[in-house]
């Protein structure tokens, strides 16, 4: 520990952020950096607690309280090492992640957690700074060759572990550059692109092979992949939207959030698109789904300059602060207001959307919606909705975002041909011990396995995942499992 009375005397703090007023005038990211003396007194908060609850909320077993430490020594070699043992892609992690380790970190029982994704961003910042950060793979190759499709964070992930072992690997993306979400799904505001290039500039450094425009499946046979390959990684994502198949669904200006967030992030990086725009501006907006790809579209809508913004959730509005169904040190399911919500919009919680309405030219006018009730099982959780009579009315709005999730990956083209087995979510069925589907020499991983996630759980899967390619392959790992951060937690 850096130093025993850090949490006594110094307060979290975050760094500071643009005016919200000001950062909606572009797409850039809005966060300064600590100074080095804040970025010491947020480290010194840590207590190295004798059970460091926060390894566990990490998917990564991050080993937290070690490069706390380290920050506060400023030893940023070491800092970094520890950092980079557990997790891949701090820069993204410490930019998106809703750190479920803040939830767990013991100090949040009775004051405000330490700041650690913002310690996480700050140590490989100044490691990219001070050029640490540097390929890793193995002069003398082992001979095996991988194909991983999909370059989000689980095929980036799997692929940055497999070049490490000395395989050679080539990673498939049909879309026109890597990054999966991490590039056309999340907003430049959020995580700038040239973050996304500068790590992929490493891989290829590292002699991870990419290979865009290329659908697996579609514009190369998936058989052609186990035929030239000693094992194939399906890392796809999960990207079939859920839908609203309710009367006046076929209006025109109802899409789907992707849609509209992939052709803003094409627009910011002028990669140019084959589609008629989708744009908020001018337009009453209604985004259905109050999730991170809600919060995303309100962002979006905000800067392209909606005339007004309302965000609606069938759910009920969640408490504020932990109830007994939640205790520490779960991840507590309460209310949380984004930096996009920051910028300006209207939420609403417990509505029901029940027909989209048009005028005479097809054009969207209107919702028509009703407010619903729940009904609770004991443990709180809600079973039931029933719409509250008599709250039936129209809503005026041109556009509508549906932000409510995703079902499963898309089937048609490699999965089906491939015929991997799917799970009962229709996601493709691979134990989480072994990642290995029903086809031989096929693994997946990510949320094209494990369905719709976060960012630290896909960079855990492909982790995890290129770990027991490496088995396979060589018939034992070299690579680091969450099994040897516990053992680093016994020794240390
Ligand atoms: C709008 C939005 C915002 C989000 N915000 C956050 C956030 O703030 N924090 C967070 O932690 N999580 C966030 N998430 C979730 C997170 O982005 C995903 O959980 C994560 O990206 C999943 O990683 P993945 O590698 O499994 O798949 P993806 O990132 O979906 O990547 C899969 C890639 O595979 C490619 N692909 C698919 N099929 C083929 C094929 N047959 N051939 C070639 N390529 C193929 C796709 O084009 C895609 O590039 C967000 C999700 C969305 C949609």
């Amino acid at each position: 520990m850096g130093k025993p009375t850090g949490f006594k005397e110094y307060n979290r703090e975050l760094p500071e952020k643009v005016a919200p007023a000001e950062r909606v005038k572009n797409y850039n990211e809005f966060e300064s950096l600590y100074t080095e003396e804040k970025l010491n007194e947020q480290s010194a908060r840590c207590m190295n607690c004798g059970i460091p609850f926060c390894h566990s909320g990490c998917p990564l077993g991050n080993i937290i309280p070690e490069f706390n430490d380290a920050v506060y020594r400023k030893n940023w070699e070491e800092a970094y090492k520890i950092l980079a043992s557990t997790n891949n892609f701090p820069e993204f992690t410490g930019r998106i992640c809703p750190a479920p380790c803040e939830s767990a970190c013991v100090l949040g029982i009775n004051k405000p957690p330490v700041a650690i994704e913002e310690i996480e961003k700050h140590i490989i910042e100044i490691a990219y700074e001070k050029n640490l950060v540097k390929p890793t793979a193995p002069l003398i190759k082992t001979g095996k060759k991988v194909a991983v499709v999909g370059s989000g964070p689980a095929g980036l992930a799997a692929a940055a572990q497999l070049a490490k072992a000395g395989h050679s690997v080539t990673v498939y993306e049909r879309d026109d550059k890597p990054g999966g979400l991490l590039r056309y799904g999340i907003p430049d505001f959020k995580l700038e692109k040239w973050v996304v290039e500068r790590r992929v500039q490493v891989m290829e450094e590292d002699g991870v092979v990419f290979k865009c425009n290329v659908e697996v499946g579609k514009d190369i046979p998936a058989d052609e992949l186990t035929r030239n390959n000693d094992a194939v990684i399906l890392a796809g994502g999960s990207t079939i939207p859920r839908n609203l198949p309710i009367p006046g669904r076929e209006l025109k200006g109802i899409h789907f959030a992707m849609d509209f967030l992939k052709q803003q992030n094409k627009r910011v990086s002028n990669t140019g698109f084959d589609a008629e725009d989708i744009l908020a501006t001018g337009k009453d907006v209604v985004i259905i789904g109050g999730g991170d790809t809600g919060s995303d579209c309100v962002g979006t809508s905000n800067r392209q300059g909606a005339r007004s913004i309302k965000q609606f959730e069938v759910m009920m509005q969640p408490p504020a602060q932990r109830t007994q169904h939640m205790p520490w040190p779960t991840y507590p399911m309460v209310l949380k207001t984004t930096s996009s919500h920051e910028e300006g919009c209207e939420r609403h919680w417990g509505i029901n959307t029940r027909e989209f309405l048009g005028d005479d030219k097809g054009n969207l006018r209107a919702l028509k919606v009703t407010d619903v009730s729940w009904e609770l099982d004991v443990m709180g959780r809600p079973i039931k909705f029933n719409e509250v009579e008599g709250s039936e009315r129209e809503i005026e709005c041109q556009r509508v975002f549906l932000a409510m999730g995703f079902l499963h990956p898309q089937h048609e083209g490699m999965i089906n041909s491939l015929n991997v087995h799917l799970d009962d979510r229709k996601n493709v069925k691979a134990k989480e011990g072994n990642y290995r589907t029903n086809v031989s020499k096929v693994f997946a991983a990510g949320d094209m396995r494990r369905g719709q996630s976060l960012v630290v759980w896909a960079i855990s899967e492909g982790r995890e995942c290129a770990r027991k390619v490496d088995e396979f392959l060589m018939g034992h790992s070299i690579l680091e499992s969450k099994d040897a951060v516990n053992q680093f937690e016994q020794v240390f």
